[in-house]
């Protein structure tokens, strides 16, 4: 697999990869799947964020996910590699039953994985911030 580095950015996501798809394979129960992640040249993209590959059998997958650099600056979210990241996973929950691009079931099963991604990856920021602490959830020494 071809790595494209041209900034920090892209240099602390590409460090960032391997442990955040282990957390989320854990936290999404998807532990007993070999998967390998790639940040990959927009050449391999096909115009999208993010792109999954899997032996449903073998239970082995290949995520490929956009570049800070190729991701298009008049998107309309902000680059959020872990947003990427977790809604390629959550493809793996689906694959048994996944339906063709383009359908009606298809972009149904679409909306569904974004809308899920997007509230696992902001309630797990919403836990780490001070705003997020509940009196439960304090350290205790
Ligand atoms: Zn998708």
């Amino acid at each position: 697999m071809i790595y494209r580095l041209v900034s920090p950015e892209g240099q602390m996501d590409l460090e960032v990869l391997p442990q955040i798809l282990l957390e989320w394979q854990r936290t999404l129960k998807l532990l007993d799947w070999d998967i390998s992640a790639f940040i990959a040249p927009s050449e391999e993209m096909d115009s999208s964020e993010g792109l999954v590959y899997w032996d449903l059998n073998k239970k082995i997958a290949e995520i490929k996910i956009v570049s800070r650099e190729d991701y298009p600056s008049d998107a309309m979210c902000p680059y959020c590699i872990e947003k990427i990241l977790v809604h390629e996973l959550l493809h793996l929950h689906f694959a048994p039953f996944d339906a063709k691009t383009g359908t009606l079931r298809g972009t149904a099963q679409e909306q569904a994985i974004n809308a899920i991604a997007h509230a696992l990856v902001k309630l797990k920021y919403a836990n780490l911030s001070p705003q997020g602490a509940t009196a439960n959830s304090s350290p205790t020494a």
